[in-house]
């Protein structure tokens, strides 16, 4: 029975979240509503007549260069990967021992864990108040050889308070990630933190407020010590060429950036104020998406969402999050067709 056969520590793991329906709205995945990034678009099109046959560089130092006079830092603080997920794994892969702890807020991004476990670690979770913000103390006091969080943070949408988390920089005895896949939204970074901090591992991703997230392109920044590390563990190449030239052409271009900002921080207060009137507990958002508890049980308002087509996120069955529902904050239409649905769900409820 091959049952037999697998890691006994990962007995507990399923599959991720993947749900069987087409031709519907995807309100589940926090992507740019905007549509796909227009200049990643036209690279793609010219990318029609590529060499397909060489491999790319193994280390994307094309994307890597880029980035880096973004930032303004050396090229060799940057790696880059298939998807923030990767680089969160190759960290992972580069510093966990077999059963060695990680300390992380609950709740939070899902595949953190998923990654922790996957690289034979074991998870500590710390609960965030009921105001979603961290106890540092508790942070500090858990047992864990690495500490990951992500701010604005996932589900729950808000940022962390920035002093916690430069406290937990500062006190940690071990490397701590800082995921801002959604970084561009809340406008802040730890980045600058970096040059004073070789513990420091921030992470993000071109798959948000880039609008590539079918092209899975994502990095990290740290000193140069722990990137040479986690180089060595990197599977080369796992970034495809075609990736790597939409991803230089989008950081380039920052219209569409800035313009997705824009629409997410106009419609938030909009799409809040609907949820509201239907008597949804909405949470303080500083990204795309937005966290709400709903006056009816969370997994009957989902399904019967998905089944008049749009797909919204189910979290009511984790603690701290009952009847809880992540919607992506999307252009006024999307919202409105949104609202719309909601409504018609909660009437035929009554
Ligand atoms: N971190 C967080 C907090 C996320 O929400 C996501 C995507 N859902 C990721 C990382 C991974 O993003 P990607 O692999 O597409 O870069």
């Amino acid at each position: 029975m091959p049952e037999r056969w697998m890691r006994s520590t990962l007995k507990d793991i399923r599959q991720y979240y993947d749900p069987k329906c087409q031709n519907v709205v995807r309100m589940d995945t926090s992507v740019n509503v905007l549509g796909p990034n227009p200049v990643a678009a036209k690279v793609l099109e010219e990318c029609a007549s590529m060499d397909v046959n060489q491999y790319p560089k193994p280390y994307s130092d094309g994307l890597r260069e880029e980035l880096a006079q973004f930032y303004d830092i050396n090229p060799n603080m940057v790696i880059v990967g298939n998807g923030s997920d990767e680089v969160l794994d190759v960290i992972f892969k580069s510093f966990l021992e077999w059963g060695e702890k990680v300390v992380t807020p609950y709740p939070s991004y899902t595949l953190h864990s998923w990654f922790v476990k996957v690289n034979g670690g074991k998870v500590n979770e710390v609960d965030l108040t009921p105001d979603f913000q961290l106890i540092t103390d508790d942070m500090l006091s858990a047992s864990g050889k690495v500490a990951i969080l992500c701010t604005p943070n996932n589900p729950t949408a808000n940022s962390f308070n920035r002093k916690d988390i430069e406290r937990i920089i500062a006190e940690f005895d071990g490397p701590v990630i800082v995921d801002e896949a959604y970084g561009e939204f809340a406008g802040e970074s730890f980045i600058p933190l970096i040059g004073s901090h070789d513990n420091l591992i921030v992470t993000r991703t071109f798959s948000k407020a880039y609008g590539m997230a079918g092209m899975r392109v994502g990095y990290l920044i740290a000193c140069e010590e722990l990137t040479d590390i986690m180089n060595r563990v990197k599977i080369p190449y796992s970034l495809n060429r075609v990736s790597e030239m939409m991803a230089i052409a989008a950081l380039r271009e920052r219209e569409y950036v800035d313009r997705i900002v824009r629409t997410v921080n106009e419609q938030r207060p909009r799409l809040a104020s609907s949820l509201t009137k239907m008597r949804f507990d909405v949470f303080p958002s500083e990204t795309n998406f937005m966290l709400a508890r709903s006056p009816i049980s969370s997994s009957r308002l989902t399904s019967a969402l998905a089944d008049k087509g749009v797909l919204i996120r189910d979290f009511g069955s984790k603690r701290m999050l009952e009847d809880c529902i992540r919607t992506t904050i999307g252009t006024q239409e999307l919202n409105e067709l949104l609202v719309e649905r909601i409504e018609e769900v909660l009437s035929e409820c009554l």
